[in-house]
Formats: C-alpha cells, structure tokens, sequence
C-alpha cells in the first residue's frame, strides 16, 4: 500500500516561522516512519504563491509579483533542504502543471453544473481574502477572524454549489470519525456545517495574481479564488490534469494543517473532491499555535522565534524532538529556552547520551569492543520482555497522530536500560570473574539502544544514524523488520566510540525575548540597552532600575464596564488615572470577571503603552494580571489609593 502526506502549501507573503516548521517535522517525521516500514510514502510540501495579499506585497516591496513569489518561496525550499526535510516534491501553485490541474479541476465541476455564475455583494476582508455575511461581522464591520475593517464589494463571481454537500459532508463525519484528527476538533466543523452552507465563490475579477479561467469557459476577467487553487495543490502535485501517472497514490493518508485553515480542509476540500468524483483524503490531521514564553509572537512585540536561528544554536534534530515530544498533537504549544534546555539535558543527554556513552565504555573496558548477544536471553530475558512490549505499543502512536506519546513510550526503553546497568552492577560481576553476565548486560543495553534507533529514526534521522554506526549496524526497512518485528537480537558487532550526541547546555544560547517594548527610542534608552547587552552576559534576567522605570504603572479605578459584543475575551474598561480624562482600555479577562465584578475596584494599569486597536476600538492601557493554570487574577492594591498613584 502506498501513503501519501502532506503539509499545507505555505503563503509566500511571509517568511517561515517556528509553526511552519513544527507541520513541515510532523509530516517528515511521519513520511520517514512510513517510508521505514517499508511504504511506497509520497512527501509533500510547497508554496501557495497567488491572490491579492501577494499582488499587493509585492508592489510594496517594488517587484514583479513572479520574482517576488520566487524570492520567498526559495526561502521556504532552501531552510527545508538546510533541514533535512524529506519531501518528494515541492510543489508551487504557480506551476504551469499546477495551473493546468486546476483549470481541468474548474472544467470537471462546471460540467458537473457545481459552478454557476452569479452576483456577489458582500463584506470582504482583504487581509483574509475572504468574503463574510453580514451575520458574521463583528458590529456589522469588522473581520470575525482577524478583526480589521471589512469593505462591501459587488462584483461577478462563479459560485461553487456548496449548500449541495452539507448533508454529503455530514454523513461522511459521522461515519468516519477520525477523518479529522484529533477527535476534538470534529464537533467545531460538524457544527459549521449544521449551520448551513452558503454557496462559496470561486472566482475573482478585482485582482489578476491568480490562476486563469479556462479557455472553454471564456471569461477572462476572472481568475480562480485562491482557496480552489491552493487546495487542488494536493491532486495536481500528483499529475492531476497533466500527466496523471502518480495519482495512485490518492487519496492522502493525512494533510497536516493549522488549526486556523481546518475549516477549508474538512469542509471545502472534501466537497471540491466529492465534486471531482475522488476519493477524500482519510485523515485532516489539525494542529495547534505556538506560542514563546507563553507570550503570543508576533513582529511587534519582536519576540518571533526564526526556526533557522534555533537550528543553528541547539540543532535541528533536537528542535524536532523538542517541539514533537513537548506538545500533544492538536493542542497549543509554547516554545521557550528553558524548557528545550531541560530536555536536551534530562532526556536527551542524561537518558540516551549517558546510556551510550556508557556502553561504548564498558565494551572498550571488557571486551575491547567486541560484543555479541550470545548470552543475552539467559540472563535478561525479563528485560527483553519489557523492551518488546513496549516496542509492540508504539506503531499505533504516530498512526493516531500522537507523536508525544509515540516519544514518551520510546523513552522507557531508555529507562530500562539504565536500570539494567544498575541492578546487575556489570564492573562487580567482572571483578567477581562473571565475564559473562557482565557481557550480556552490556549486550542487551546494547540492543535496547539500536532497537530504540530504529524507532527513533524518523524522529531524528541524523543522530540515530550516529548511534547505529557506533553500534554497526545500518538503519533501513530490514533492519526495522528484522530488530522490531521478528524481534531479532543482534549478533556478533563491534562497538565504535563516537564523541558525546548531546553535550549539557547550561546557558541558552539565543538571546531571549525582549519582555518590554520600548515606548519610544530616547538616547537613553539606547545606552541602557547597550549596557543590558553586556550584563546580559553575566545574568540573562537582569534589568537595570531605569529600564523598570521606563514603564509608569499606576493605581486606576474602574468607572464604567462593558462586555464587547461577540468577543469572548473582551471587556471594556473607563478607567480613572487621575487625569482630565477617562481612559478606555479593552482587556482580555471577560472569562474570568464580568463588568459588575469590576465597577469602583481598583487596578494597576500600565499607563505608557502606546494605544492599540481591538475589535475597532482604541485601547489605551493594559492592566497587570497574574494567570495560572486555575485562571486569572487582577493585581489591586491592598488598601485604596487614590486614583493615579504611580506604584514603583
Ligand atoms: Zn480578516
């Protein structure tokens, strides 16, 4: 049987971020574990060039919109290729082959008579590039998803009969209910679609940076919308209306996405498919955010984590057991140093480095390297029971998606082998003239750290590799047959030395994020900054007193409170600083305080932050709140203090 994974085709307006990478590992990680087991597995990954946002970015950046799509999406293959990533095409939507698969994919549905053409008047979120009905805007203006102004738009567009397939789609949920994975996601799209499905728009006649319509249709002022052309992506990467030799490996096994793009994958996608008379693609695997220091990234705050600058201080292949073992699939994660730090240590170093490096020590010391396996079952048959069993339980691990488990199952191998070492004492049986027993130990440690290579493997392909030269022998398919199916042991080998896989970090090696952004850039300021830089040597967490001072904190009441409409989060708060005026601040505590909670108590507001925009409206503060896995709690001040009293 053949597989066939995929990332999202990412957006060339933008350079890759740590999210980016975190789909683009998963996908690896899951295509080399398959291809491992010996699986005719097709890999792939690529850029989504067309639309508005890129038409316009590339005017901005004063280039032709191909040459500035070209820039960026070399961008993405060049760090993919630095990393290792493995896939078996690259696919870029501006591909001629592409354009094809598309125009014959928009030919197939209007024959179908799916498409039709029609009006469109709506609300259209530039930013989004997505049309909204009224009843999804927030104040009947602004963007549900990303909050900026709407602009009403009429113009001519083909319309792709969605509101046929609800009931299609709904079946197909119910009766695959792992066809979006984790299962938790489900219930959001089973929902959007019992909502009730507007007929989509296809076509665009505003912008021209897109795929064109086919001659058989002959209307040239449109192009296709870009959602169509981006998800089709994943049948013409296979030849689909060209050279259709490797559509045999359709329907994908899994399309890796964003949370943010689920709904296009398990509802537009399905149903273009379903359109086209294909199959659907069995499992919608949806993952989380990242965020840093559980701080949301972004450019403003400068606190975006480059995937490149952390592979180049700490490593790729521990970046990717890092991010696959620290979050569940599908939940949100949060990247920061310390923690990457604790696990190069703990597991990395101390659990598989120590391990291995004590096995190459004691095979030098006894037996000038030369090991074999003879023995092994005599003496350990109990742990070679242990380490199957757990090697049996893993497989299901990365096919449902899981790779924190798959990682933390993984590990107990190692936990059984550093306590073999210590229950059987082998440098006491070779005092005691037990060579034997002192050999098997160090034998069957030996074969716990290759099986746990193998299986390690698509992980970190690199230092696994490492680690199966030391103990020589190779990873492949029969390799992984032979040492975790039939349960074989290895026979006769040599052990090689190998220098340390995972030296201990004790400091981090990037700079960490900046905590507070600069109001303005006084000179001052400058040279504060430059005096941090050289004391951030000696201890990354200090600050000067001046740095503190720079924020101007004070006591606020609250005067008037309101719930933002249709915000989950949002309240928004009349605050009394003491100056001639009230200041509005929109704060995100509507799940843990409602307004009558908050009328005449007081808070501390962060004074000097430049004003922002939520929801369209100004929000001139941020008040100190402290937050825990039990929620939220604000800061107030013990006693009174009259509104304005500057706290420092
Ligand atoms: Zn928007």
């Amino acid at each position: 049987m053949s597989k066939y994974i995929t990332t999202p085709i990412y957006y060339v307006n933008g350079e890759a971020h740590i999210g980016h990478a975190y789909t683009t590992f998963i996908a690896d990680t899951l295509a080399r574990y398959e291809r491992l087991k010996g699986e005719d597995t097709f890999f792939l990954t690529g850029t989504d060039e067309h639309g508005q946002k890129i038409e316009e970015s590339a005017k901005k950046a004063g280039k032709p919109t191909q040459e500035f799509a070209d820039e960026i999406s070399a961008t993405f293959k060049n760090l993919w290729d630095e990393f290792g990533i493995s896939y078996d095409k690259f696919i870029r939507t501006t591909d001629e082959e592409h354009k094809k698969g598309v125009q014959k994919a928009f030919e197939v549905m209007y024959a179908k008579g799916d498409i039709y053409k029609d009006f469109y008047e709506g609300h259209y979120c530039v930013s989004c590039e997505t049309f909204f009905p009224e009843t999804q805007l927030i104040d009947s203006e602004f963007c549900p998803d990303c909050g900026r102004t709407t602009s009403v738009v009429k113009e001519e567009s083909y319309f792709f009969r969605l509101s046929n397939y609800e009931d299609k789609l709904l079946e197909h949920y119910a009766s695959h209910p792992d066809f979006i994975m984790p299962r938790s996601r489900a219930n959001e799209v089973v929902n959007f679609v019992k909502g009730g499905l507007r007929d989509l728009s296809v076509t665009r006649t505003s912008f021209s940076w897109g795929v064109k319509m086919p001659k058989s249709i002959g209307d040239d002022k449109h192009v296709m919308y870009v959602w169509l052309d981006a998800l089709l992506n994943y049948i013409t990467a296979l030849g689909y209306g060209s050279d259709e030799a490797k559509m045999n490996y359709w329907p994908a096994d899994v399309h890796f996405v964003g949370k943010d793009i689920l709904r296009f994958h398990a509802i537009y996608w399905p149903a273009f498919l379903m359109s086209l008379d294909l199959p659907l693609p069995k499992h919608i695997g949806a993952h989380g955010w990242w965020t840093r220091d559980g701080e949301k990234m972004s450019k403003s705050k400068g606190n975006v984590v480059s995937p490149k600058e952390v592979a180049d201080a700490y490593g790729v292949e521990n970046l990717r057991y890092f991010m696959l073992r620290e979050v569940p699939f599908g939940q949100d994660g949060d990247f920061s140093q310390r923690a990457f730090i604790d696990r190069i240590n703990s597991e990395l170093s101390n659990d598989l480095g120590n391990l291995l490096n004590r096995i190459i020590g004691m095979s030098g010391k006894y037996s000038d390297f030369e090991i074999d396996s003879v023995d092994v079952v005599k003496y350990h048959s109990k742990e070679i029971e242990q380490m199957n069993l757990i090697l049996d339980s893993l497989d299901v691990f990365l096919e449902n998606l899981q790779p924190h488990r798959y990682l933390e199952e993984l590990w107990k191998l190692f936990a059984i082998g550093n306590g073999v070492i210590q229950e059987y004492e082998p440098w006491v049986k070779m005092k005691n003239g037990q060579k034997d027993e002192a050999l098997a130990t160090v034998a069957v440690v030996a074969n716990i750290l290759a099986k746990a290579a193998v299986m390690l493997h698509p992980v970190m392909p690199n230092t696994t590799n490492i680690i199966a030269d030391a103990l020589s022998f190779e990873i492949n398919t029969t390799s992984y047959k032979e040492l975790i199916l039939e349960k074989k042991l290895l026979k006769l080998f040599n052990i090689k030395k190998v220098p340390p896989l995972f030296p201990r970090i004790e400091e981090p090696l990037m700079q960490e994020a900046p905590k507070v952004e600069p109001v303005t850039a006084t000179k001052k300021e400058q040279s504060s900054k430059k005096q941090t830089k050289e004391t951030k040597k000696e201890n990354d967490n200090l600050i000067e007193i001046g740095q503190f001072f720079e924020t101007s904190l004070k006591v606020g009441t609250v005067v008037e409170a309101e719930e933002v409409p249709k915000s989950k989060k949002l309240l928004k708060l009349q605050i009394d600083l003491g100056e001639e005026n009230l200041r509005q601040v929109v704060a995100g505590i509507k799940e843990f305080y409602s307004p009558d909670d908050l009328i005449n108590t007081q808070v501390c507001v962060v004074a000097n932050l430049k004003p922002a925009k939520l929801m369209g409206m100004i929000s001139e503060g941020m008040l100190l709140a402290a937050k825990d896995e039990d929620g939220l709690c604000l800061i107030r001040p013990e006693k009174p203090k009259k509104s304005g009293t500057p706290i420092g």
